[in-house]
């Protein structure tokens, strides 16, 4: 969360960012507009990746502040290309309804969310994976994360709804595990900045993932390949997540390649601005997929639907396997096959 104490005007953030080029002055005063509450031209260019959450090296969120203004002032190409889906979102929160589902499982399994998405955004098979077997599921609008709605112009969701959909979470009186990272950086992240009460145990999916591999290492085929990673944006609110990926790489014999687009360096997948400004997107994809060819990559991991859905035609264009982190770990059980080329 945007915190203006923290912030000593050096324009690091902005200097950094990929999307414009301003000098420290520039990027200062850029900065200096945005607390005065004045539009500015970084609200046009912020693309929402986040990365400057991380270039800041004062902890102070300055992409919390453009995301902030960008739906209060109402500019930039995403706040106002997405504002009629936001006006539905709030509409069906604020009404409850909306499109969700619960599928009650064994009642010592815990709960898995499927945050706002379809079943099919996710690889064919997931559900029926002894991974997943048993869990009750739930999805849809109901159990929106709405952290993710910053790409939208939709800041304040968090703010205003995030309780309600804890609460939703919690009536399932369960264990919840977050297959979407932006469900967890809502009860882990965005909860303590915004005052939200969490009343339950969660678990990130990397956490499940690793604790399930290492419950059940003798029926491990070590796959003994070399991937690049695709983060989605959430990472940026939360490194630690990059560890337990780490662990489950070890545990199924899994080398992360090393890219120049890695860590705080990583590409936003594009997704934000694949509806704005389409050369850009096709510009952001073009260098990641080369740069994972670069690294001698077999294949590209993802974590996040929208970053899957959003790499589908690069990752063919350029004859490269995209592999689900789920499907990784399913490869590794034995329960499907490593991709054809
Ligand atoms: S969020 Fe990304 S695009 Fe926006 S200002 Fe920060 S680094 Fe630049
Ligand atoms: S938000 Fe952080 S990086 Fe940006 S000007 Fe302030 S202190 Fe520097």
């Amino acid at each position: 969360m945007w915190d203006a104490s923290k912030c000593d005007f050096c324009g690091d953030c902005l200097v950094k960012c990929r999307n414009v080029d301003y000098d420290k002055e520039r990027a200062a005063s850029e900065i200096k507009l945005l607390i005065e509450g004045k539009t500015a031209d970084i609200l046009d260019s912020c693309i929402t990746c986040n990365a400057c959450v991380d270039y800041c090296p004062t902890g102070a969120d300055p992409a919390n502040l453009i995301v902030m203004m960008q739906e209060k002032t109402m500019t930039g190409p995403i706040a106002i290309n997405y504002k009629s889906i936001v006006d539905i979102l709030v509409q069906g929160l604020e009404d409850d309804i909306g499109d969700s589902e619960l599928l009650e499982g064994a009642p010592d399994k815990p709960v898995l969310s499927f945050d706002s998405f379809h079943f099919n955004q996710f690889p064919e098979g997931t559900l029926d994976s002894k991974l997943f077997k048993g869990m009750t599921v739930a999805r849809g609008n109901k159990y929106m994360s709405l952290v993710g709605a910053v790409h939208m112009g939709g800041e304040s969701l968090a703010r205003k709804y995030g309780q309600k959909v804890i609460d939703r979470l919690a009536k399932l009186g369960k264990d919840i595990v977050y297959l979407h990272n932006e469900g967890y950086t809502l009860a882990h992240v965005k909860a303590k900045e915004l005052d939200i009460n969490v009343p339950f145990k969660y678990l990130h999916l990397f956490e499940y993932l690793r604790d399930y591999l290492k419950s059940n290492e003798s029926e491990i085929t070590k796959l003994n390949r070399k991937v690049a990673y695709q983060p989605n944006c959430a990472v940026r609110w939360f490194h630690k997540q990059d560890d337990w990926l780490d662990e489950i790489f070890e545990l199924i014999g899994v080398k992360r390649a090393s890219r120049e687009y890695e860590g705080v360096n990583a590409l936003c997948c594009s997704a934000p601005v694949i509806l704005t400004d389409k050369e850009l997107a096709m510009e952001i994809q073009k260098n990641n997929m080369e740069d994972i060819i670069d690294s001698g990559a077999e294949a590209l991991v993802t974590i996040c639907p929208v970053c899957d859905a959003v790499l589908r035609r690069p990752t063919t264009q350029f004859n490269l396997n995209k592999i689900f982190i789920t499907d990784l770990c399913r490869m590794a059980l034995g329960e499907i096959p490593w991709p054809e080329s």
